[in-house]
Parts: C-alpha cells; sequence; structure tokens
C-alpha cells in the first residue's frame, strides 16, 4: 500500500492491544491530539507506541498535533442555552458566565480586530451570528442569523476576521516542549495564518529540542488565511494537513475539494507530503460500514496523490476503530491498481545547482524504474532528502529507505510509498554495502533473486553526501 493512513488517538484506541491491533491492520501514523487529553495519557500512548515498534520491527510515525489558537465561548449558565434567529447579544472579552444576551470569548482582542458586517461561527458552523457594533475595547454586538442550541466552551470561528492572536499559545508552547521531550516525529501546528507562524515554531523547536532530533513541521491548512498564502506556507513546511474540519466552517464547503487538489498538487511538487484530513469514514464511529461518499472520498483522495488519509473520530471514539482500517485499506488498495495514478509528477525541477546532481539522478531512479518494470528503488539516506524526492514521482515501484536512524525512518513513513528499513552494517565498499542491503531483502522475502533492481547512493557510501549514484543491477 503506497498510501499511509493517520490514525488519531483516543479511549477507543489507546489501550497497547487496540495500539498492536491497528498497526498490524495498515496504521502507518499515530496523532496526538493536544486539544484533548493529559500528559499523563499523551505519555501512556508514546510509550506503546515506542515499545511497539520494538516488539513488531515497525517505524510507526507520531504526530503531536497542537491545538493553535482555537477561540471559544465560556460556559453556559446551565450548560447550554437557546439562541433565536434574530435576537441581539453582546460578546465580551471579560470573563463571565455566559447566557442567551452575554457570551464571553476566549479572544482578549476580539472587540478591536473584528468589524460590523463579519461572521461569528459557532460550533463547527452550526451557528452564525452577524456582527453589528463593537466598542473597539471589549464588547461586541451581534445578531443571530441562524440560531439553536449552544452548549459550554463550544468553538467559534472567524472567517473574514484578521486574528490578531500568536499563532501559538502557552499551551501550545508546554505541548511542544512535551512531545519534543518524548521525540516525536511531527509537530503539526493549528490554524496556521502565514509562514512566518511556521518560521516562529521552527525557532521553538529549535529552542527546545535536544540536540540530534529531527523533528518535521506539519502545517494545518484551515484557514481563508492560509489558503491565499497556501504557496508560501508550502514553501516553509515540511508537510501540509488539509484539515477539512474547521476549513469547511471558514471558507464556503463548496470550495473545500478545489483547495484539496490544489494543495496536494502543490505539496507533490514541493515534494513535501499532504495529509487529507476530517470526516473521511465519520459514519463508521457508529456504523461498521461506510457510506458510498466516503468511500468516493477516500477513493478521490488517493487518485488526488495524497500521501495519506487521516482519520479522527473515527478510531479516537469510534465504535469500529480496527474496522474502519481495514475498510480504508481495501479502497486504497483497489484504488492503487489503476496504473493512471503513478509516475505524473515527473517535471523535475532542477534549477537548483546544489542539487541537480542528487535530484537529476533520484528523478531518473523513477524514471527507468517505470521504463524498466523494476522491481525495486533502493536507497541509503542520512537526512531523508532521497525519500522525499522519490516519493514526489509516486513511482509505482516499489521503494525501500534504508538508514541506521530509527527516528528518521519513523519521520518518512507518513510519506508516499516509502518502506523504511534499519541498516547500519554500511561498508567501505559500496559494491558490498548494495550486496547487503540486496541479500536483506531477499531475506525479508520483499524481493526474489533475479528482481531487477534500481539503486541510488553517494559515494564514498560511507560518508554522508549527495545522491551521485545510479546503478542497475539483478537481485
Ligand atoms: C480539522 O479541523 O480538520 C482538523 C484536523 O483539526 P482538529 O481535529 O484539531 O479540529
Amino acid at each position: 500500500m503506497k498510501t499511509k493512513i493517520v490514525a488519531t488517538i483516543g479511549p477507543a484506541s489507546s489501550s497497547e492491544e487496540m495500539l498492536r491491533n491497528l498497526i498490524i491492520n495498515g496504521v502507518s501514523v499515530f496523532r496526538l491530539n493536544f486539544s484533548h487529553s493529559s500528559y499523563e495519557d499523551h505519555q501512556l500512548v508514546i510509550d506503546r507506541i515506542h515499545k511497539l515498534n520494538t516488539e513488531l520491527g515497525t517505524n510507526i510515525a507520531i504526530l503531536a498535533d497542537l491545538q493553535g489558537p482555537k477561540l471559544r465561548i465560556g460556559l453556559m449558565e446551565n450548560g447550554q442555552a437557546f439562541m433565536e434567529d434574530g435576537h441581539e447579544l453582546v460578546f465580551t472579552t471579560n470573563e463571565c458566565t455566559c447566557n442567551s444576551d452575554r457570551l464571553f470569548i476566549t479572544y482578549p482582542e476580539f472587540a478591536r480586530d473584528v468589524k460590523p458586517g463579519e461572521d461569528i461561527l459557532l460550533d463547527d458552523g452550526k451557528l452564525l451570528f452577524r456582527v453589528l457594533e463593537t466598542n473597539k475595547i471589549d464588547e461586541v454586538k451581534a445578531k443571530v442569523i441562524h440560531g439553536g442550541i449552544l452548549s459550554s466552551k463550544k468553538g467559534v470561528n472567524l472567517p473574514n476576521t484578521i486574528i490578531s492572536l500568536p499563532s501559538m499559545t502557552e499551551k501550545d508552547l508546554r505541548d511542544l516542549q512535551f512531545a519534543l521531550k518524548n521525540r516525536v516525529n511531527w509537530i503539526a501546528l493549528s490554524f496556521v495564518r502565514t509562514a512566518n507562524d511556521i518560521i516562529e515554531l521552527r525557532k521553538s523547536i529549535s529552542q527546545y529540542a535536544e540536540e540530534g532530533l529531527s523533528v518535521r513541521i506539519i502545517a494545518k491548512i484551515e484557514k481563508p488565511e492560509a489558503v491565499k498564502n497556501m504557496d508560501a506556507i508550502v514553501e516553509a513546511t515540511d508537510g501540509i494537513m488539509v484539515a477539512r474540519g474547521d476549513l469547511g466552517v471558514e471558507l464556503p464547503l463548496e470550495q473545500v475539494p478545489l483547495v484539496q487538489k490544489t494543495l496536494v498538487n502543490k505539496c507533490i511538487k514541493a515534494c513535501k507530503p499532504v495529509i487529507i484530513a476530517t470526516q473521511m469514514m465519520e459514519g463508521m464511529i457508529s456504523n461498521i460500514r461506510p457510506t458510498r461518499a466516503e468511500v468516493n472520498d477516500v477513493a478521490n483522495s488517493v487518485l488526488d496523490g495524497a500521501d495519506a488519509l487521516m482519520l479522527s473520530g473515527e478510531t479516537s471514539i469510534g465504535q469500529y476503530p480496527v474496522e474502519v482500517i481495514q475498510t480504508m485499506k481495501k479502497i486504497i488498495r483497489e484504488v492503487e491498481e489503476f496504473q493512471d495514478i503513478y509516475n505524473k509528477h515527473h517535471e523535475a525541477n532542477l534549477e537548483n545547482k546544489e542539487y541537480l546532481i542528487s535530484d537529476s539522478i533520484l528523478f531518473s531512479a523513477c524514471n527507468i524504474a517505470w521504463e524498466a518494470n523494476a522491481k525495486a528503488i533502493l536507497a541509503m539516506t542520512h537526512t531523508g532528502y532521497s525519500a522525499f524526492r522519490i516519493s514526489s514521482q509516486r513511482p509505482k515501484t516499489d521503494v525501500y529507505i534504508f538508514s541506521n536512524d530509527h527516528e528518521l525512518l519513523c519521520t518518512l513513513n507518513l510519506v508516499w510509498g516509502i518502506n523504511g528499513i534499519f541498516f547500519d552494517e554500511i561498508e567501505h565498499s559500496t559494491t558490498r554495502t548494495l550486496k547487503k542491503i540486496t541479500e536483506k531483502l531477499i531475506a525479508s522475502g520483499l524481493i526474489k533473486q533475479g528482481d531487477l533492481l534500481v539503486n541510488v547512493a553517494s559515494t564514498p557510501i560511507y560518508i554522508s553526501g549527495k545522491t551521485n549514484m545510479l546503478k542497475l543491477s539483478f537481485a
């Protein structure tokens, strides 16, 4: 299976037995959602994943998803209130118990940033209010456009407002330090607005990360501002998540499919992984079978060329975490039989002189593997560079990436088509090293004697360097 599955962990999936079952059935990455759960719970899960990686010989990655500047209302009197269409009320930034006339919002600059006529969406867009006036200090008068029941602490989305909050809260910084201490592989940041948010996160990572830790960043695209700035964000980040939950609240829903396709194309071109998230198999939270529309959504995301598909409630609180993985795997496998998804993206960008040689070799390796119908592409990596480049060509040929860095192999487990294999027996002789990795693949049953192989490596092979060698051989 080339397309990877990301499963969000929650009460339905955090036991060791369930985690093992999910790995065996096809999960490549576990997502820890820092909007929920305590550090104690996250710690237990992280320790279990590390233990299972050793026990099963897998490279399952951990993605820590930071909440970002999520806006909420406060606690409601009696837990909830009915908001009637046409009713006028006040949002205040002074903490208070909320009722149908007064709602506290956790955003101190709200009255200064918002303008009359802008929309306020509550509870994932179920309720819509419109701003009437603001005193520019602490109170905003608004009118209920689409009302309904509003309960405590529901999320607030302000799709038209330029929000002046910092991209990371105090909580995000604490969560980041916890995640880095536990050596997670990917950090996702919610509500990214500009490339600068990623640059700031990178600075915080270098401030708090232990030496040698190479954690990478996923920018969650869920705001219209981020859609507008997508080129700069793709350039600044290491990967993207199309976070369709909040994106579908903040952007007109009908625009989400094309934003997904645009982002997937841009990420493939930039050789950076892209995850499609939210409501992929939502119905399977409580049903054993997905809807036809859900099957189509999964299939179309694979056809788009996404690196990974993410499950949220389906695996964190759903009744059928294992079945949802099995079902998703069947759909992915079926679609991956379709030849048109491979080798579509072969316009190598060879403008960067520094990478001219390695990029030429890596892209040529994929082309040759396709032309010659090779059994496998084999590459060694110290930084992951070769893996990201090879994957971006979406080769049909199996790809095996060898590294002596187990954490890097886990990072690469998110990436389309990449199979990481731990290897720490590099010799001075290139020929002997390639022979060893070939023998390792034969011994594990992944290839057979006589299979055509495409090898890429740097020479001398025992020194970390840019890929400059391409060799075809029979195993
Ligand atoms: C989303 O909004 O689609 C998303 C993935 O983010 P979260 O689950 O943190 O709301």
